[in-house]
């Protein structure tokens, strides 16, 4: 059976340690999808033509450390290029749909790349809290940064991925909101699992 879940939301909202939670809870491969946009948004920021990143891509492109700032800024900006959206689906279907099933996470995975996805997860969170959570993934990789500017891009971000014209970050028809908001990790998990049980029964 293939057994597809997508997980879509805004900047740490949890998404991340969901998918994973969750690939785990049901033994199926994951895919986080946003490092493929910030592998492109890092070639370009060394001076490659994101079009031409995007259609060579490979999965050696994500063997490097690409949760920084300037690249998730990046990734933002090269996501809106249709042709770099084009480019990238295939890998990402393919992933989908590979036998037995898997857990894709990122923007567009319900409305775009899995819109037959047997669960569709839309995680979100107030941007105060998302912008205090990744406040904390940074400050505890000791990268020096502050919550006003931290707010400042989960912000940019959010508009940037919502207003774009080409599959914008948006609640697909038939997904579940699962609000983190007044969630720790531990419970947002569990909601998530419980979610996805419940749909499969
Ligand atoms: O999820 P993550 O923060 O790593 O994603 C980085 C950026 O990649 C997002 O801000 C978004 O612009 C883009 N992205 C996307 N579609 C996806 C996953 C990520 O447009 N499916």
């Amino acid at each position: 059976m293939t057994f597809t879940v997508a997980i879509d939301g805004p900047a740490a909202a949890g998404k991340g340690t969901i998918s994973k939670a969750v690939a785990a809870h049901f033994n199926l491969p994951h895919l986080d999808t946003g490092l493929l946009y910030r592998a492109v948004g890092a070639q370009m920021l060394a001076g490659a033509d994101p079009v031409e990143a995007a259609n060579n891509f490979d999965l050696a492109d994500l063997a490097q450390d690409l949760r920084k700032d300037d690249i998730a800024q990046a990734a933002s900006r090269v996501a809106a290029i249709p042709e770099v959206r084009a480019a990238l689906v295939s890998f990402q279907q393919r992933f989908a749909t590979r036998g037995g099933g898997a857990v894709l996470d990122g923007r567009d995975i319900g409305t775009v790349i899995c819109p037959d996805a047997q669960v569709k997860l839309f995680v979100t969170a107030s941007p105060d809290v998302r912008a205090k959570r990744r406040l904390e993934e940074l400050t505890g990789k000791g990268i020096d940064t502050d919550y006003a500017t931290v707010l400042v891009d989960v912000i940019a971000r959010d508009k940037r991925d919502s207003e774009r014209d080409t599959a914008p970050l948006t609640l697909a028809d038939d997904a579940i909101i699962l609000d983190t908001s007044d969630m720790s990790i531990d419970a947002a998990v569990a909601a998530a699992i419980a979610i996805i049980e419940k749909k499969l029964n």
